[in-house]
């Protein structure tokens, strides 16, 4: 090991650190000193990848004697305690001005927590959002970056250089401060929830209602993925559905145990949206239909219970397949408008200056929920930035205009049929919500200030009032 020869280090070698590793190595200019806490993993990256010139260390000491001042470590490990005590032992060895970044998936108020403690030492502390998965990773991930404006100094031309290129343009940005970037990588992944839920829906729709086979499904989602809903999920969506399985011939979506996993980011949305009273109905409801999914022993006692006598048949399966294809966009605008609200409503609270248009943005390559509409919320928020509903944009108006009707006939339809849609019929619900003059809030108003007292507001004088309600106690 030569001492001081690398630019950048990555610590924790899992399938994301090595490659991430691997993408910086691969830049002009970076050497990337490696290290993870089992050696074996370290030897085993350098040997396989000779021509990323890695600077191989086996201690937390070496790591940082390896490191170029001010240094700069990534780390890459499970979030939580492991994240914890790697930070505990970089702080041990590193100095004032060095740049700790964590790219993993931690709770954004853990990252907060860690800014205020490392800040404390002198030492740069930055949680960044690291969006793609391992081929992101390798190829070009959408980064997020929080931290200080300082660290964004150094930062920022690193990771404009191993970050996916979208139109031209780095799919990165300084989020914001302190978990600001891990706050926008939680809401992502959200949303990346509400789209999977919504195409997991529609397929199921396509699949029931017209008895096509997943392949042919396959073909549907390929002819969508070439209009307005081009994307990566619905690019994958095909894929997944032409997968043949290889012991049994069948189509591989058929072998599949149908319950969905999660690994707790969803969760996190929405209870930080609960927190702040900003609805994400579309991102709940994606995330209960995964745990509704993964209670076998539930969904075997209820098997019987009573449901519509009639199967179901699309008169006309074309013009039903089109009707699905409203309603999914329609739903998905829903989700993301919900999303973009958590982010704005968490910037309010934890004060973090978030410009929405350039999150859209960043998200348009590199990351899971890469999209062709994301230009449109891009294009929203930059005619409006201060814009408080994004789903009534002109763009998005258009879309509904012209979705609203087969989105209300694929809701009922669902509804009616007993195919659950938990996704759609609750993004058209939170839509009407919007819509509506007036909502039976007003009830549940009377309703408190009667049982409890809690008073409400008029709508004809300022004030707040109690009424001496009559009805027994
Ligand atoms: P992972 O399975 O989450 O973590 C494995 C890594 O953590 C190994 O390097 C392991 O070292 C290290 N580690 C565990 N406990 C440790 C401890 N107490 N001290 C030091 N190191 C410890 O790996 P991953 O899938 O590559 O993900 C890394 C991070 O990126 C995670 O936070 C993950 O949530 C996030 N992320 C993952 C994806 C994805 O698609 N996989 C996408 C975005 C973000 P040993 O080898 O010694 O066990």
């Amino acid at each position: 090991m030569t001492e001081q020869a690398a630019n950048i280090g990555v610590v924790g070698l899992a399938v994301m650190g090595s490659n991430l590793a691997r993408n910086l190595a691969s830049r002009e200019g970076n050497t990337v000193a490696v290290f993870n806490r089992t050696h074996a993993k370290t030897e085993e990256l350098v040997a396989e990848h000779p021509e990323a010139g890695f600077v191989s260390t086996a201690s937390y000491e070496e790591f940082a004697a390896a490191l170029q001042k001010p240094r700069t470590a990534i780390i890459m490990v499970k979030a939580g305690g492991p994240t914890d005590a790697v930070i505990d032992a970089l702080v041990e060895v590193f100095e004032p001005g060095d740049i700790i970044v964590d790219g993993g998936n931690s709770l954004f108020t853990d990252t907060i927590r860690r800014e205020k403690a490392v800040r404390e030492t002198g030492i740069n502390y930055v949680g960044m959002g690291v969006s793609g998965g391992e081929e992101g990773a390798l190829l070009g991930p959408s980064l997020m970056p929080g931290g200080s404006d300082e660290s964004w100094i150094t930062l920022g031309p690193i990771l404009r250089s191993i970050a996916a290129i979208a139109e031209g343009e780095p799919c990165v940005t300084h989020v914001g401060h302190d978990g600001a970037g891990h706050f926008v990588k939680m809401v992502h992944n959200g949303i990346e929830y509400a789209d999977m839920q919504l195409i997991a829906e529609a397929y199921d729709l396509i699949r029931r209602g017209t008895g096509k086979s997943p392949a042919e499904i396959a073909e549907v989602f390929a002819e969508w993925n070439k209009g307005e809903l081009e994307s990566y999920l619905i690019e994958i969506t095909a894929e997944v559905l032409r997968q043949v399985d290889a012991a049994t011939g069948q189509p591989l979506v058929d072998v599949i145990l149908d319950q969905a996993g999660a690994k707790g980011t969803g969760a996190w949305t929405v209870q930080t949206a609960l927190s702040l009273g900003t609805p994400v109905s579309g991102i709940a409801e994606a995330t209960f239909a995964r745990s509704l999914s993964s209670h076998p022993e539930q969904r075997e006692i209820s098997r019987d219970l009573p449901g519509p006598t009639e199967g179901f048949t699309a008169q006309d399966p074309d013009a039903f397949i089109e009707q699905v294809r409203l309603a999914l966009y329609a739903s998905k605008i829903v989700a993301y408008s919900q999303g973009f609200d958590e982010i704005r409503a968490g910037a309010a609270e934890y004060d973090w200056n978030i410009d929405l248009g350039k999150i859209a943005a960043i998200w348009r390559g590199g990351c899971i929920i890469r999209a062709r509409f994301l230009n449109r919320i891009t294009d929203a928020y930059s005619e409006t930035p201060d814009l408080p509903v994004l789903l009534t944009a002109p763009f998005f108006v258009d879309v509904f205009t012209r979705a609203q009707d087969a989105w209300r006939e694929i809701v009922a339809t669902s509804a009616k049929v007993g195919i659950p849609a938990p996704a759609f019929s609750s993004s058209l619900a939170y839509y009407d919500g919007l819509r509506a003059e007036r909502l039976p809030a007003a009830l549940i108003q009377g309703q408190r200030d009667f049982f409890g007292a809690h008073t409400y507001k008029r709508i004809d004088k300022p004030g707040t009032f109690h009424t001496l309600w009559s009805g027994d106690r």
